[in-house]
């Protein structure tokens, strides 16, 4: 049987994707290496802000896939000296239980229709008049090897992005992105022998000799339980996270006595989204797209938007009949307009970030060169505003750290720059080319002003 989309990973942008092709009666199926009752588990931080349920017309889950509300976010200084706190409606929450709420998913999308290959890993995609047709897979349980057809293949198999890494130059699609826009991680879930006071808020504590280019978080869950970890960017000899978690983390005394409930290693890709994410029969999305926001590491919320955008596109395309690139060049766009142009700023403040010293943070943030309000709007993607009077008490108050206060001027300026060039994402493939060399110049421009 010929399939009309097959979908790579059960993940949150799979599970999406698959349910908004189904709805419009389209014949779907998602493939998915692990056991059916195992999808949804991943190593994560499990934060989603209520705002993405929102915005995808998704009503709240009610069974317990909602573990913990959260009320905002703490952002601690290297020397534990200053505090941000962030409260704004876009950093309300929930901390999730990740296997119920990938449960959740998954049942929405086989409800409208979606098959589910499930113990089924895909290998490489099938090629046939430069158009990507179908893919080999391999069966976990009995080890057959299979191959399915379908008119578009939609890669949402995360970070390993299997399909992406084999897509031929000429469909214009990364095929590899950087280390250093990739945070390697180590998390665990902990109970501790008591609940912390302050169990509403999330909490991030930057420290470049712990952490260099990432933070580690302490998140609560329900009961005494937390999901903590930290990511590091893999920049040349970064070290191991784990090691790190053990030597700065785990030594702290909220975890003296705690006991070890679950940890694992994975990867999180936070940099500006790929360029281009589609070519004849094929789609990108969530981590495989490197749909993550580049500051803070989430990516459930950005994956779903993926699935859904890309969804509605497919949609189109195959009841015009046109499955090439052209006809699903909308799913570039709209994605780039709701998000994609906010994470490729987030990508520049990002490189202010981790190639910031611990004492420039620590000043930074002690006298306010970086306002919580900045570091909301950072956030949020926002544009940060320093009008001229602001700019003179700032360069007053950073006299001692002129350097790291010209950085942050650049990186306004460039985040600046970046958002007008997103606004002009080319409407068609045509022009992207163009496009995407002025990109390329403009982070190479953030990279050697910003990130050194
Ligand atoms: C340590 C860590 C902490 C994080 N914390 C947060 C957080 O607190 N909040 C937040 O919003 N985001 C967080 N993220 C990011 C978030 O987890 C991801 O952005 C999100 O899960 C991406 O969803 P996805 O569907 O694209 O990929 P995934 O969730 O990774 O799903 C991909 C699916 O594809 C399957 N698959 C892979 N290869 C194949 C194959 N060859 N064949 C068949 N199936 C395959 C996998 O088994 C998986 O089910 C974190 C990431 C990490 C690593």
């Amino acid at each position: 049987m010929k399939l009309d989309v097959i979908v790579i990973g059960a993940g949150t942008a799979g599970c999406l994707a698959a349910k908004t092709i189904a709805e419009a009666g389209l014949n779907v199926c998602l493939v998915e290496r692990k056991r059916r009752e195992e999808i949804g588990e991943k190593i994560c931080g499990d934060a989603l802000g209520e705002h993405h349920l929102k915005t995808l017309g998704l009503e709240k889950p009610q069974s317990g896939e909602l573990e913990k509300r959260i009320e905002g976010i703490k952002i601690y200084s290297p020397n534990l000296e200053t505090v941000f706190t962030i409260q704004h409606e876009d950093f309300v929450g929930n901390l999730l239980n990740r296997r119920l709420f990938g449960q959740w998913l998954l049942k929405k999308a086989l409800d409208s229709g979606t098959e589910l290959y499930d113990l089924t890993q895909c290998t490489k995609p099938i090629f046939e008049k430069g158009y990507v047709t179908g893919i080999t897979a391999k069966k976990l349980k009995t080890g057959e090897n299979i191959e399915l057809k379908g008119k578009v293949i939609v890669d949402a198999s995360g970070f390993l992005a299997t399909i992406r890494h084999k897509l031929p130059k000429q469909m214009e699609i990364e095929n590899e992105i950087a280390n250093e826009d990739v945070e390697a991680c180590y998390r665990e879930i902990r109970q501790l022998k008591q609940e912390t006071a302050e169990s509403k808020y999330c909490e991030i504590y930057l420290n470049q000799k712990a952490t260099p280019g990432g933070y580690t978080w302490i998140f609560p869950k329900n009961g005494a339980k937390v999901n903590t970890g930290m990511g590091i960017c893999m920049r040349p000899n970064f070290p191991n996270p784990k090691n790190q978690f053990y030597k700065h983390v785990l030594t702290r005394p909220l975890f003296e006595g705690s006991l070890l409930l679950d940890g694992g290693s994975w990867y999180d890709p936070t940099r500006r989204p790929l360029d281009n994410m589609v070519g004849n029969g094929v789609a990108i999305l969530g981590d495989a797209a490197s749909l993550v926001n580049p500051i803070h590491g989430g990516g459930i919320g950005p994956s779903m938007l993926s699935g859904h955008l890309a969804g509605k596109t497919i949609v189109e395309a195959m009841e015009k009949g046109d499955v090439s690139k052209k006809s699903l060049w909308p799913y570039n766009c709209k994605y780039m307009e709701i998000y994609g142009g906010k994470q490729a700023r987030l990508d520049i403040f990002r490189l202010l970030l981790i190639t910031s010293k611990d004492e420039d943070l620590n000043y930074g943030m002690n006298f306010k060169l970086l306002t919580e309000e900045d570091v909301l709007k950072a956030g949020l993607g926002e544009d940060f505003h320093l009008n001229i009077t602001e700019t003179a008490k700032r360069v007053f108050r950073g006299m001692r750290r002129v350097r790291f206060l010209n950085k942050l001027r650049l990186t306004v300026n460039i985040m600046k720059q970046v958002k007008i060039h997103y606004e002009n994402y080319p409407k068609t493939p045509n022009h992207f080319e163009e496009w995407k060399t002025e990109t390329e110049t403009l982070f190479r421009l953030a990279r050697s002003k910003i990130g050194n």
